[in-house]
Parts: structure tokens; sequence; C-alpha cells
């Protein structure tokens, strides 16, 4: 039994060997993959930067863009909300029915 042990383990060894040799074929590829995989977030970080600097430039345009009139405070907590959607009273705006009954601060 003391013998059949290393035999069965050698074997094993040689059978995991052969399979670890199966997947360890593409093993040298795994550092190309990897390589690969840091360039490609690399490119996609860049890429995403690159993107988010021309969003932000088109936010801020469209910051820019809005006028500051469209946008109302609420004279009772002051949450900024469109001139739209704003409730007015007495030359004050409000976010809803309730403050504008509330009235201003
Ligand atoms: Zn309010």
């Amino acid at each position: 039994m003391a013998f059949a042990g290393p035999v069965i383990g050698r074997y094993n060894a040689r059978a995991t060997g052969n399979l670890l040799s199966h997947y360890a074929a593409p093993e040298p590829n795994v550092g190309k993959i990897i390589l690969f995989l840091v360039l490609a977030v690399a490119a996609y970080l860049f890429i995403r930067g690159a993107m988010r600097t021309k969003r932000g430039d088109t936010r801020a345009d469209r910051h820019a863009e809005t006028p500051a009139e469209n946008m109302k405070a609420c004279a009772r907590c002051g949450v900024n909300l469109p001139r739209s959607e704003a409730l007015e009273a007495d030359g004050n705006y409000f976010c809803s029915e309730e403050h504008r009954r509330l009235g201003a601060k």
C-alpha cells in the first residue's frame, strides 16, 4: 500500500500534469490576454475620459445656455425648480401648493 500510494500519486500527478499542460498550453497567452485586457481597460478609460470631458463641456455649455431665469428657488424651502413647474404667488415662487400655502419664509 505504501508503494501504491506514490504510484497513484505519480499517476495522478502525471494525469493532472497532462491536464495542466492542456490548460497550461495557453498559459503563455494569459500574459498576453492580461496585457490586452490592461490595454483594453486603459483604452476604455482613455476614451471614456475623453468622452467625459466632451460630455462635461456640453454639460457646461448646456448649463451656460440655460438661462438663470428659467430656474426658480422655492421661497419656502429654497429648492430650485424650473420656472414652468414653479407656483407663483405674490412674486414668490414655490415648489409645491403646500409651500405656496405656507408662504415665504
Ligand atoms: Zn418648497
